[in-house]
């Protein structure tokens, strides 16, 4: 089974792409076959690659406009030229973008979201959430012609090699303007001091918050709990904040020490990517709100009394 694994890492390697290394190192090391890596062009993340058993770089070009449809043409290259039988990649947007993309266009099966694996004789069984956390739904697949995209947080075993030379590739496109569209503005993504699947404390918050604006405070919080800010999707939908920031089912699942949220009403799709955190704080100013079924401790108060108060207390402190 060959493997070809997507980072899209551009300066360091994420311990996000560490895992996913160790997952498909190990799938591998199980099924036999080649693992080929595909990165973006820098000496240093070559050699934090070289830490896994892999048969080859391949270096996307630099040059390239690189949305998700370059990214599918320079994949699609590699593919063809090393009968890779699966793509993998991690799931946030832009691999949302790509790996649907890609699938469709080799007429693929396409895997999304798994949260585990069992890799038997003759086929895989993946594993991915359904109704929130509620149901995990499983599906078959053989172990070729297939893209699957991997949630974070679901492989903890290290299958680091001793580091060796691999050799490298880089892969180019050839233009010939074929896109049915131009991207004439994209929202830069704003860098998070910690990713929120990394992030050892997040400031969840919701439709509560009531407006955009109000965000000033949840920043200047976010900034005195040195914390990553993570939202529902109401307040995605509502255009407050960007959709890398959402959390839960469609969004992402995080892991923290403290999950602390604010004017959030605990449906379960959000609570989907929040049950991994250690503690879970919750804010609502209704009694009865459904997400203080699912927190360790749960205040009814006003949000934006208590943020006030808590950045004051900070501050003092
Ligand atoms: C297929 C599908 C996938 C979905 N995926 C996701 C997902 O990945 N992530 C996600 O988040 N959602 C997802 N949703 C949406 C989800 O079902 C909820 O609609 C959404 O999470 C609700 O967001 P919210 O809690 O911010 O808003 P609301 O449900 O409107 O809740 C706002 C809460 O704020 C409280 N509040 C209001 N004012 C204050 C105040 N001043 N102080 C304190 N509290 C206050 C209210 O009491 C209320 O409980 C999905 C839905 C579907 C159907």
């Amino acid at each position: 089974m060959n493997i070809l694994l997507y980072l899209k890492d551009k300066d360091f390697l994420s311990t996000r792409s560490q895992e996913l290394l160790n997952i498909c190192s190990f799938w591998r090391k199980k099924k036999l076959g080649k693992l080929y890596v595909a990165i973006y062009q820098n000496s240093m993340l070559k050699k934090e690659v070289e830490n896994w058993d892999i048969e080859k770089i391949f270096f996307l070009e630099d040059k390239i406009n690189k949305d998700f449809f370059d990214i599918s043409e320079l994949l699609e290259i590699i593919i063809n030229k090393n009968q890779i039988d699966i793509v993998a990649m991690g799931n946030n947007i832009s691999e949302r973008e790509i790996a649907p993309y890609l699938a469709a266009k080799l007429d693929w099966n396409y895997i999304p979201n798994i949260i585990g694996f069992d890799l038997q004789e003759k086929e895989i069984i993946w594993k991915r959430f359904l109704y929130g956390t509620r149901a995990i739904e499983e599906s078959k697949s053989s172990y070729s012609s297939i893209v699957v995209t991997i949630s974070a947080n679901i492989y903890k075993k290290d299958e680091r090699v001793k580091n060796k030379k691999i050799d490298s590739e880089i892969i180019k496109i050839v233009y010939n303007n074929i896109l049915p569209y131009v991207i004439k503005t994209r929202e830069n993504k704003k860098i998070q001091k910690n990713s929120l699947e990394q992030a050892k404390t997040v400031i969840g918050v919701g439709k509560g918050i009531g407006s955009k604006e109000n965000f000033k405070m949840i920043e200047e919080l976010a900034d005195l709990m040195g914390a990553t800010i993570g939202v529902t999707r109401a307040v995605v939908d509502h255009g407050w904040r960007p959709e890398y920031e959402k959390i839960g089912q469609t969004g992402k699942i995080i892991k923290p020490e403290l999950y602390l949220g604010f004017g959030i009403s605990g449906a379960m799709q959000h609570l989907a990517g929040v049950q991994q955190a250690r503690h879970i704080i919750m804010v609502n100013n209704n009694p009865n709100a459904e997400v203080f079924r699912s927190c360790d401790l749960g205040i009814v108060a006003d949000l934006f009394e208590v943020i006030p108060l808590l950045i004051k207390f900070l501050k003092k402190n």
